[in-house]
């Protein structure tokens, strides 16, 4: 289960920030998942409580949102939300297209006092 060790990475991101930061506890972390990240928030939510576990961030609620796709076509220049990885293009059909949004997971902000 890699949740596990992403939920390690992204509480000790957030525990080194709050500490940088002169707090003693984090009690709010939120993160965007990409639809198409592969990762499972339902799994992140259930991880979190056990890794924050005896670190500043225990008792912290995790907040996450779903990012949904975006991509522009490189053939018309058209900015869409595909359904999916292997959706075309809805204005030309074409799928020569950049993905911008939605394949990833990051730390976006996190509260403490
Ligand atoms: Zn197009």
């Amino acid at each position: 289960m890699h949740e596990l060790s992403l939920c390690e990475s992204i509480v000790s991101l957030v525990t080194e920030s709050a500490g940088r930061e002169g707090l003693r506890r984090v009690t709010r972390v939120t993160v965007d998942i990409g639809v198409a990240s592969a990762i499972d928030p339902d799994a992140l939510l259930f991880c979190f409580p056990i890794v924050t576990e005896d670190t500043p961030a225990a008792g912290a609620e995790l907040a996450v949102n779903r990012i949904a796709l975006q991509a522009r076509c490189a053939a018309c220049g058209a900015d869409f939300s595909p359904e999916s990885l292997i959706s075309p293009c809805p204005a030309c059909g074409s799928h020569d297209r950049s993905l911008r949004a939605g394949r990833d997971m990051r730390v976006v902000s996190f509260e403490g006092e």
